[in-house]
């Protein structure tokens, strides 16, 4: 559901440590079949990863056995985004030093 026509051809191969950018939400639903006590009483309750993908929000549907890894790469992508984040605003700080200290070598 998440892959464009050309990516499924080309396949991503799986990594160890994988990241996974977006939340996981709790979906109800309604499977259809006629006679499932979801027709008339409780819907199915599963959880799914949204993600927002050029401005669009996906949603893949999981199976109970994804959530732990779903979970921890979910967390390697926070980690990640936060320690890109940190270098970039160091980046900025020590381009700002450098303006200032050459300024007053002008
Ligand atoms: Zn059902």
């Amino acid at each position: 559901m998440l892959r464009s026509p050309e990516e499924s051809r080309k396949r991503a191969t799986p990594e160890r440590e994988p990241l996974v950018r977006g939340s996981l939400v709790r979906l109800r639903r309604r499977c259809g079949k006629p006679n499932c006590h979801c027709h008339d009483g409780q819907p199915h309750l599963t959880w799914a990863l949204s993600c927002s993908l050029k401005g669009k929000t996906k949603m893949l549907c999981l199976r109970e056995r994804d959530l732990p890894p779903v979970r921890r790469a979910l967390d390697r992508y926070r980690r990640a985004a936060a320690d890109l984040e940190g270098k970039a605003l160091r980046g900025i700080q020590i381009l700002a030093q450098q303006i200032r200290a050459d300024k007053r070598k002008e």
